[in-house]
């Protein structure tokens, strides 16, 4: 029965993250609510409260910060025997841009998902060295500390733990127009963090130097999407390794939230949608694939 599954979810003060706590505690599972703001965490908590969800949690995790994920790891290890559900959400753009100069582009939601607004958006969305960083460190550092530093709990699930990553369109590999960086990213036998980390370092020494157009990396949010890019290459990896637990990454549908200055179409509930159908997937489900909302999608 739902109600004696555990589940953990990252950066879920707020957005798609806050709106996946309040659906499985709805259905009964046991949800630790995480954010790195304790004042922001603690309102999210208590306004679920308030509404009669009281399986909810709170504890703080920064997924930048090594010690924060290990005192979530030991508040874990002590609160419960087993680990079922894994959202790793928490996430950022790695842009700062002012919402009103947005607003004056006229930036519509079709032409961001179709990627037909790069043009119009590059120069107003470049990302700032240190921001790339960042959002590196977030997106995709982020969801690989917490996945490990909470590993030895996920194995203890009876049922095959789920690990639910949340991508983006912008992962997909086809963005990237250099096809030897898709090549090396498609080898998934190949694949592992050291490559992985690799190519980000590369990455990263072609955005400080002004390189990303001609060595081929995605021209559109460049950081935000590598760091999208390997999440996905990162649950291929983690899927080979460990057959007993499931592990999928998911672009939740173009929502509504602060991280595209609420551009977006859908509500958190429609974002949470397809991520509640991969943690709720009972042993036995897909392992290693990409879901655009709730279909199976290429890399
Ligand atoms: P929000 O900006 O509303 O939520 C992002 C959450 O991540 C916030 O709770 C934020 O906390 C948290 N966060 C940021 N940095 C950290 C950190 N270092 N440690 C812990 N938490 C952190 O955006 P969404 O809800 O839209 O984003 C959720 C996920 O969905 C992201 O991974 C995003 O990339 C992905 N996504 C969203 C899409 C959309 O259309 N909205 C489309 C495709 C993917 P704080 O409040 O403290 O900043």
């Amino acid at each position: 029965s739902l109600t004696a599954l555990c589940a953990v979810v990252t950066g879920a003060n707020k957005g798609i993250g806050l709106a996946v706590v309040r659906n499985l505690a709805e259905l009964g599972v046991q949800v630790v609510l995480t954010a790195r703001d304790e004042d922001r965490g603690l309102a999210a908590v208590r306004s679920l409260h308030s509404n009669g969800l009281t399986n909810v949690l709170f504890h703080q995790l920064d997924v930048r910060d090594p010690s924060s994920v290990t005192a979530l790891a030991c508040f874990l290890a002590d609160r419960f025997s087993k680990l079922d559900i894994l959202v790793n959400n928490a996430g950022v753009s790695g842009v700062d841009v002012d919402a009103e100069r947005l607003k004056a582009l006229k930036v519509d939601p079709e032409s961001w998902l179709s990627g037909k607004a790069t043009n119009l958006v590059n120069g107003v969305m470049e990302h700032k060295y240190e921001d790339a960083v960042v959002c590196i460190d977030t997106n995709y550092f982020g969801c690989k500390r917490v996945t490990e530093a909470l590993l030895p709990l996920l194995r203890l699930s009876p049922i095959g733990a789920s690990i639910v990553n949340v991508s983006s369109l912008r992962s997909e590999l086809r963005r990237i127009p250099n096809a030897a960086i898709r090549a090396e990213l498609a080898e998934v036998e190949k694949l592992n963090e050291e490559r992985i980390e690799g190519l980000l370092g590369r990455f990263l020494q072609d955005l400080k130097t002004g390189q990303l157009h001609v060595n081929g990396w995605p021209m559109m949010l460049p950081a935000y999407s590598m760091s999208k890019v390997v999440v996905n290459a990162y649950t291929r990896v983690m899927a080979r390794r460990h057959p007993d637990m499931r592990f999928n990454c998911v672009h939740p549908g173009f929502v509504k939230t602060d991280i595209n200055w609420n551009t977006g179409i859908g509500t958190t509930d429609d974002g949470a949608r397809a991520i509640l159908m991969l943690a709720l997937r009972p042993s036995g489900g897909p392992s290693g694939f990409y879901f655009q909302e709730t279909t199976v999608a290429d890399f």
